[in-house]
């Protein structure tokens, strides 16, 4: 129920009865608690009605649930203070020396005591790669930070008192972007990440799909081409191999003897006219088209939001990844919405706050689903 107030409310009692599909009497015993909590309250400035009179609309008392959400990058932590609606309200950043587990754990402690409130923060949330469960506590498979199986969550629930929530990244993000994001009032939709890495979430029925491991949306090592460049697993032609910033800096600039090349370097090359940087470019705008006429034929989604550090690169590879998903669609699908959401590493660490939030208010911590 916090969950469908959150995602649609303020709401009548009739509606959120039809919603959850409920009875008058069952959903006041759903409820009467959370108002006596201070959770939920009663809008009473959205009708003319008495206070407490059944025809006062609910609404989530989003302010006083506060929450820290943490990105962690390979080099970098991003974190910030959000209420229970994903709304930001303060941001934190550390450099980190080494991908040590103790040195990250050392600085998100750092920017829980900048950003947290004593008592007040509900729970934090980690958004980090890798291959981990729907509310995790372990960080699984993270291959940029070389991390396997290191209990992340616990570390951190013992170092702050505060009850802490893993989460594969790109799914994090995906949750931020549906809470209170461009993808807010779309119920199907889904999200590719390009970057260091190539990530997927997918939002089927209102619902962040997690899959029966909890850890589906494996896009990555998708293979878009029969040729084409190696990724670092070897498979030719992978969405690794193609869209990566590492792959498309290196297809740029080894070719030109710059090892070195930064993605804004390669953007400034394409824009020269560079005829190796527009085709590595093409190639990439080729490559992401595939991947989202294929997410569209597969699951008939009507939007797909790009994200990601990588996405300058659309600055050149749009055209060849329009051309890419109107070649590849389905005769029978209909076209998709592509839209480019450009954020800051702040809205991934947004996410994970919303992760916690989600797994606190939805579906607290050995307690029954709501
Ligand atoms: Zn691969």
């Amino acid at each position: 129920m916090v969950r469908t107030l959150l995602l649609a409310g303020p709401l009548s009692r009739a509606e959120l009865a039809r919603r959850l599909e409920r009875s008058p009497a069952s959903l006041t015993k759903v409820t009467q608690p959370l108002l006596a909590s201070g959770l939920i309250r009663e809008d009473t400035a959205q009708t003319s009605e008495a206070r407490g009179r059944p025809g006062a609309p609910l609404v989530l008392r989003a302010e006083l649930h506060l929450f820290l959400g943490v990105k962690v990058t390979a080099d970098e932590v991003y974190a910030v203070r959000t209420d229970a609606a994903g709304r930001v309200e303060a941001t934190g950043h550390r450099t980190l020396d080494d991908v040590e587990p103790a040195t990250v754990v050392d600085q998100i402690l750092d920017l829980v005591k900048e950003l947290g409130r004593p008592g007040e923060i509900q729970a934090l949330g980690i958004g980090i790669a890798g291959q981990m469960a729907r509310f995790d506590d372990t960080v699984r498979g993270n291959i940029y930070l070389g991390w396997d199986d290191v209990p992340l969550g616990p570390i951190l629930e013992e170092a702050t008192g505060i009850p802490t929530v893993v989460s594969g990244d790109a799914r994090a993000l995906t949750a931020g972007v549906q809470w209170s994001g461009p993808g807010r009032g779309t119920s199907d939709f889904a999200v590719v990440t390009v970057g260091v890495g190539v990530g997927l979430g997918i939002v089927l029925g209102d619902t962040v799909l997690a899959g029966p491991t909890g850890r589906a949306g494996m896009l990555g090592h998708h293979r878009v081409s029969a040729s084409g460049p190696l990724c670092p697993l070897g498979h030719r032609g992978c969405a690794t191999a193609f869209l990566t910033t590492d792959a498309i800096t290196r297809g740029i600039g080894v070719p030109h003897g710059r090892a070195d090349l930064d993605l804004d370097q390669a953007i400034e090359l394409a824009d020269a006219g560079d005829a190796v940087a527009l085709r590595v470019f093409a190639d990439a705008g080729h490559a992401l088209g595939v991947l989202v006429a294929q997410l569209v034929n597969l699951l008939g989604l009507p939007a797909v939001i790009l994200a990601g550090d990588g996405l300058g690169m659309l600055a050149h590879a749009r055209p060849a990844m329009e051309a890419s998903v109107a070649e590849h669609l389905d005769p029978h699908a209909t076209p998709p919405s592509v839209v480019a959401f450009s954020s800051g590493f702040d809205e991934w660490a947004r996410g994970a706050a919303v992760v916690a939030c989600q797994w606190m208010l939805v579906d607290p911590p050995g307690a029954e689903p709501a």
